[in-house]
This record gives structure tokens, C-alpha cells and sequence, in this order.
């Protein structure tokens, strides 16, 4: 019925994942069976917890399989459909993986409920990184205003949200990015209040300068040496978020040094992992302020596209480099 293309897994990295980890495969989609739908992808989103999932070791999740399909989340069109609650044409956003064409028995699938906002702003803003963001700052850190907050990774999809709401908070905002640019655009469109690059020679030196008074609220995205660096500073009553170790242990690179735990006990701080997935009961609510805050103005969001399904290993390599602005995607249609 329709042809479908995807990549699979094919070995598993040793360090930094390469372009011969991935295998690109042809099958047909045959018509779907009763309670069955098919969707067209639109978009692929790229996610760094794919470089985990790579892995053989489980961790809070189980790892991908060899030979089968990517994980990845995608916004899509039911093409096809036997389920009574999709109709040809629903636009839904779902786990189809790196492929064209998703079967589905419709578990898992959401439908997009605001037409007028563009549909990949679903795998983003107003999907899961957004939705990590949104968690991060309200449910863990809740910064109050005039209190100093970092953001690794701070023009990322995660960062980027992450840095707007803590703004809109009333906090002091630093960023933490990698290289000018990216620095410059945190804070002439994300309204960072700073933004310290740190593949900067005197990294250590402008983040101290930033953090005169030390820090409040830490959002992690990274791990390793700008991680322990905010930690050295934390203030009474501090908080941290540990959202994501990108750099510092996805594919074996150095963990990040905690000298010495007694900083946490001295500053009486609260330290938490958090894994979005665990709290779905709140992605609604999420969804729903995210938007509001898109469509009255007061937050945006920023994009990395490649075109075609063919792009997204290099694309998902050069994203685990720093390469991708904003929210790393893939177009195929
Ligand atoms: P991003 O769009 O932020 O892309 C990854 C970014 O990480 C890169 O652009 C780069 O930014 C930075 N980076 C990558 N490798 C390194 C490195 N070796 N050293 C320093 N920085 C590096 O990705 P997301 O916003 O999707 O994800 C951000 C983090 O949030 C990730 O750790 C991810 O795993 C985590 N996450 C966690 C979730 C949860 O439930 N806990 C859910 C979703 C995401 P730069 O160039 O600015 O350094």
C-alpha cells in the first residue's frame, strides 16, 4: 500500500555514535488491521536519551534492539485508519521511530488540539523537551524572583524553554552554551540575562564573574566540568535539577566531579534526577500553559531542520557535538 523507509539500529556505538551504527531499510506498509491506524511522519525529532538508549546497559529505560527500528518521537498524519478514535487526517504526535510510515494501534497516540500552532512545535515547545522544561523549573527548582538560576545547554529545545520560564519567574538567568553565537542568542532573543560560552578559554573565570553571589537554581543539561563548577557555588537553600548528563557519561565520557558531598549538607541543598516520562499525568496541564505562554507572545521557540529521513544520523551525530540551534528536527514530507 505505501512503501515505508526507516533506519535501524545496526551495531551498538563505542563512544560517539558513527554513521555505520544505522542501517536504512524498505518495507511495505500493508493496510491496517481492525483498531489499527497508519501515519505519515512530518517531522522526526532527535533527542540526546537516544544516545542512551543505544547503549546495551539498561538504565531507566529498556536499550534499543539491534535490527529494529530507532526510537524517536514523531508528529504525523493518520493516513490510513480502522480505529473508531482517529480519522484520516488527524494530525497526532507519537514514538514512530525513524521511519516514513508508523503502524499503530492508536496507544500512545495524541492528537494536536490547536490547529493554528505549527505541528513540529509538537515534538518541541509543546512536546517533550518543553514539557522536561516546564517540570524542571516549576515542580523542582520554582525559582522566586530575584533569585540567580543556570541553564546548561541553554539554547537547546530543553534549555531554551527552561531559560524563558525561569525569566518569566523573575529570576537573574545565566546560560551556559557552547560557542559565541549560540551565546549571543540566548540572550538577544531567549532573554537570558548572560550567557557564558564554554568552549571559551577563560570559561571558569566569566562563569565565577557571572556568579558573584553564587547560585539558587541549577537546571542541568550537560554534566562534567560547567555542572561542577555551579555546584562549588550554590547558595543556602539551593536547588538543582539533574535533567540530562549529555557530556558527561551518554557514550562513556568522563562523569561529572562532585568533590565532595558536604557542600550539599553545608548550603542545605535539594539535588534531583527526574525523568520526564514519569510524571504523564502532568503533560496535559503542561501542553496547555506552554501554548498559552506561545500564543500570547511571551515564549518562542527555535528550530534545527534537516530535510529528509536520509539526514538523520549525521543530523543526530552533529546535534550530540553541539551542532543543532535550538530543537534538532528531521522533515520528511
Ligand atoms: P539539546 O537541543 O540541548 O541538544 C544537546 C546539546 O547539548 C547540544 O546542542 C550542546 O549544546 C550540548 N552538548 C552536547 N554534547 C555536549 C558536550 N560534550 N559538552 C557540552 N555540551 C554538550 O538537547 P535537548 O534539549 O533535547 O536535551 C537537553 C538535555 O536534557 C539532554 O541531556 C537530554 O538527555 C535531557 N533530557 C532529559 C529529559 C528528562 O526526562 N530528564 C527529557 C528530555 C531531555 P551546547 O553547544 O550549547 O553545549
Amino acid at each position: 500500500m505505501f512503501l515505508n523507509k526507516g533506519f535501524v539500529l545496526a551495531s551498538r556505538p563505542e563512544g560517539a555514535p558513527r554513521p555505520e551504527n544505522f542501517r536504512l531499510v524498505t518495507s511495505e506498509v500493508a493496510e491496517p488491521a481492525g483498531g489499527e491506524v497508519i501515519v505519515r511522519h512530518h517531522y522526526l525529532s532527535l533527542d540526546p536519551y537516544m544516545r542512551g538508549r543505544m547503549n546495551a546497559a539498561k538504565s531507566y529505560a529498556e536499550p534499543q534492539k539491534l535490527d529494529a527500528i530507532m526510537i524517536g518521537g514523531t508528529v504525523g498524519e493518520v493516513v490510513a485508519s480502522q480505529n473508531p478514535a482517529f480519522a484520516v487526517g488527524d494530525m497526532v504526535v507519537g514514538m514512530g521511530g525513524w521511519q516514513l510510515y508508523a503502524r499503530s494501534t492508536g496507544q500512545g497516540l495524541r492528537k494536536i488540539t490547536r490547529p493554528h500552532i505549527p505541528v513540529q512545535a509538537f515534538l518541541g515547545l509543546l512536546g517533550m523537551p518543553g514539557i522536561t522544561a516546564w517540570y524542571g523549573i516549576n515542580a523542582i527548582l520554582a525559582p522566586k524572583p530575584g533569585e540567580v538560576v543556570t541553564v546548561s545547554a541553554a539554547t537547546g529545545a530543553v534549555g531554551s524553554v527552561a531559560g524563558q520560564l525561569a525569566k518569566m519567574a523573575g529570576a537573574r538567568v545565566i546560560g551556559i552554551a557552547g560557542g559565541e553565537a549560540k551565546c549571543r542568542f540566548a540572550v538577544e532573543v531567549l532573554g537570558y540575562d548572560l550567557c557564558i560560552d564554554h568552549r571559551a578559554p577563560d570559561f571558569e573565570a566569566r562563569l565565577a564573574a557571572a556568579l558573584p553571589d553564587g547560585v539558587d537554581c541549577v537546571f542541568e543539561n550537560v554534566g562534567g566540568k560547567p555542572l561542577a563548577l555551579c555546584l562549588e557555588r550554590l547558595r543556602d537553600f539551593s536547588r538543582i535539577a539533574i535533567c540530562g548528563l549529555v557530556a558527561s557519561g551518554y557514550d562513556g565520557a568522563t562523569p561529572t566531579p562532585l568533590r565532595d558531598l558536604k557542600i550539599i549538607l553545608d548550603r542545605r541543598a535539594r539535588i534531583e534526577g527526574f525523568v520526564i516520562t514519569d510524571h504523564r499525568a502532568l503533560w496535559p496541564q503542561a501542553i496547555d500553559e506552554l501554548a498559552d505562554y506561545f500564543e500570547d507572545g511571551r515564549l518562542g521557540w527555535t528550530e534545527t531542520v534537516e530535510e529528509g529521513l536520509e539526514a538523520a544520523p549525521e543530523a543526530f551525530i552533529g546535534m550530540l557535538q553541539g551542532k543543532n540551534f535550538g530543537k534538532q528536527l528531521v522533515k520528511l514530507i
